[in-house]
């Protein structure tokens, strides 16, 4: 080999190597991820809440992480949720259904995209749920589902309000018409807890659309979300191709959304525990308030209906 024949051998040795890009398995056990200025340490970003100090980027968070800064670490109790049965279609795309299942639990030590938590703020008990986007998307199949009404149903019979934290792409297509009913059912559950006098506020993250937002996230007493997160039905791109016209900017960001009044009020995840613990206060005390006049109400009219009799 002569010296020609080296120097191009090392050349394409040298471009594989610059050429190789990272897989999402390295991106994922790497100690840096990015933002707009580029490269920056998941420690740096995580002392700052998972927020880029540069652009307020509030970077995606899986359960465990939105619980530790919402009710503190080890401030919360883990519910263990009931499981269904999995893989009720025997459905397979790419990949197979059971397959996809096995590695999104691998991936968030979780044994479905919601979790439930029994926790407080500020004295006020709280049932909370939390969705993993890096499970399936944070899809909705029937395991969620299940979550969703045994926290609800843990609610009512705890007497504590209900916090939900969105985020996800809609229902899971794997379950079809079984991931489409869990719209109807959680739409119920929060019925019941409506029924029951209790609080259900919505804290809307990054992202939640589809079936998500056509059910319980847009049922709460009061919707929060954090800043720039991304809130809508069908995707941008879908609503461009069907009207036709240029959509304005920050379209389906929660600044637009709440000014088209589907958001009350923007919340920094700094402040998100003060907010939540501050708003739960007041409408604890709200309902208490209808509920003894209620009771007022009934005690007066069976005292009339008693002269009556
Ligand atoms: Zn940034």
């Amino acid at each position: 080999m002569n010296w020609i024949t080296k120097a191009l051998t090392f050349g394409e040795k040298i471009k594989k190597v610059i050429k190789k890009r990272a897989s999402k398995e390295e991106i994922a056990s790497s100690d840096w991820t990015s933002c707009c200025k580029g490269p920056i340490l998941k420690k740096d970003l995580e002392d700052n809440l998972w927020v880029c100090p540069s652009c307020n980027k509030h970077h995606r968070l899986n359960c465990r992480q939105r619980f530790d800064i919402v009710f503190g670490k080890s401030n919360y109790e883990i519910l263990k949720t009931p499981i269904p049965q999995e893989d009720p279609l025997k459905w397979s795309d790419s990949k197979s259904y059971k397959d996809r299942l096995r590695s999104a639990r691998k991936k968030t030590n979780m044994d479905c995209g919601m979790m439930v938590v029994s926790s407080n703020i500020k004295n006020v008990n709280i049932t909370a749920i939390a969705s993993d986007f890096d499970f399936i998307g944070g899809s909705i199949g029937s395991a969620e589902g299940e979550a969703f009404l045994y926290g609800v149903q843990h609610a009512i019979e705890n007497d504590h309000p209900f916090v939900v934290f969105t985020s996800g792409g809609g229902m899971r297509m794997m379950e079809s018409l079984i991931s489409l009913s869990q719209m109807t059912r959680t739409t119920l559950a929060i019925n019941d807890l409506k029924k029951n006098n209790l609080p259900y506020l919505v804290c809307l993250t990054d992202p939640t659309a589809g079936g998500i937002t056509a059910s319980y996230a847009m049922l709460g007493d009061i919707h929060l979300a954090e800043p720039g997160a991304l809130i809508a039905f069908a995707g941008a791109r879908v609503i461009q191709g069907t009207v036709r016209e240029e959509l304005p900017s920050g379209f389906q960001r929660s600044e637009y959304v709440e000014k088209t009044g589907f958001v009350d009020l923007i919340v920094e995840r700094k402040d998100l525990r003060e907010k939540i613990g501050t708003l739960l206060s007041i409408l604890l005390k709200k309902n208490s308030a209808i509920n003894s006049s209620e009771n007022e109400t009934s005690k007066d009219s069976r005292t009339l209906t008693k002269a009556a009799s």
